[in-house]
């Protein structure tokens, strides 16, 4: 989902603009942050101020309203290149091919921007070009042409070729304030008596404006709950395996339920140390497996591996199985 509307990141967004301006800013840029915090959104916005009547992304003028859903993958400057498919890759095949542009991607690059504009190819989830595909971004990434700029934009910078990654400069994000987030979440419609629950498990992303997105992650918390606890993984599983008919790849729903888990197991943590708990309205739960013998490092390790390799992963089920293992081991 794309909303039009952007908030907080002013202080990379200002930088980033004022470099733009005195033609200062790096052919090829990594915005690296946590999922869901609006990456996308302030890479865009670079595109979408020089297409603005008004130079200033206004959101009204013609210009603007070119930026809303459905996203087109070519603008006048602009180039999106997204992942596809249920393994959520980005193939050669959009990237030399025709598949995406004519002529393929890297010919685009060469191309003269339209007067008073730059060319920006936005690579969403980065970390999601397989090798093939990387490997023949490689050269142009080191030496973009005049005038161009690759933004390659990740919330898994650990699953990038580390050849990728050297080529790029990095621009960090921070997750969103829990107020600038809950104000998004009002204007969707979120009701004020849930602002508790939201905004533990949103953490400062816009992960969770859909209710069934929401409920979901509520419900995989629950899950890890009474498995971190000793209950039996065949009977709690359900909502932590991938849906079918999602939107999402396989192995991005796998590493939200591995993420709602480390949230799980640091506020365990929190709870053991006499700090105050992130995920409150579970309190219950929390303090129950705070006073149990569940170990943290090792399970925490294992995720973290497990969120590197996860384009790899072919079996979601096999993995979360012998995570609850090791939380009961
Ligand atoms: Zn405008």
């Amino acid at each position: 989902m794309f909303d039009p509307l952007l908030v907080g990141h002013s202080a990379v967004r200002e930088r980033l603009l004022e470099r733009v301006g005195a033609e200062r800013l790096g052919g090829s840029l990594l915005f690296v942050g946590p999922d869901g915090v609006g990456k996308r959104r302030v890479a865009m916005e670079l595109a979408q101020r020089e297409l603005c009547f008004r130079r200033s992304a206004c959101g009204q003028c013609q210009g603007c309203l070119m930026f809303k859903d459905p996203l087109p993958v070519e603008l006048p400057n602009l180039l999106r290149i997204a992942p596809e498919g249920k393994a959520g890759l980005i193939r050669i095949g959009a990237i030399r091919g025709d598949d995406l542009v004519e002529g393929g991607v890297i010919q685009w690059a060469h191309r003269a921007p339209p007067p008073g504009c730059h060319r920006w190819i936005l690579v969403e989830d980065a970390h999601r070009l397989n090798g093939a595909s990387a490997n023949m971004l490689l050269k142009t990434l080191e030496e973009p042409p005049a005038g161009t700029h690759f933004l390659l934009v990740t919330h898994r910078p650990e699953a990038m070729l580390h050849t990728i990654r050297s080529r790029c400069e990095r621009i960090a994000f921070q997750p969103l304030g829990a107020d600038e987030a809950w104000a998004v979440a009002r204007r969707q419609g979120w009701e004020e008596n849930s602002r508790e629950p939201w905004t533990a498990l949103a953490a400062g992303t816009l992960r969770y404006l859909e209710p069934e997105a929401f409920q979901r992650a509520s419900d995989q918390l629950d899950a890890w709950i009474t498995v971190s606890g000793g209950g039996s993984f065949s009977g709690a599983c359900a909502p932590l395996l991938p849906a079918k008919d999602a939107e999402s790849s396989q192995g991005e729903q796998v590493g939200q339920s591995l993420e709602i888990l480390l949230l799980l197991l640091a506020d365990v943590a929190r709870c053991r140390d006499g700090k105050a708990l992130r995920l409150k309205p579970w309190a219950a739960g929390i303090e129950r497996l705070a006073g149990s013998g569940l170990a943290l490092e090792k399970p925490q390790a294992r995720i973290f591996e497990a969120l590197r390799n996860l384009i790899r992963n072919p079996s979601p089920d096999a993995l979360l199985r012998e995570i609850s293992l090791v939380l009961g081991a």
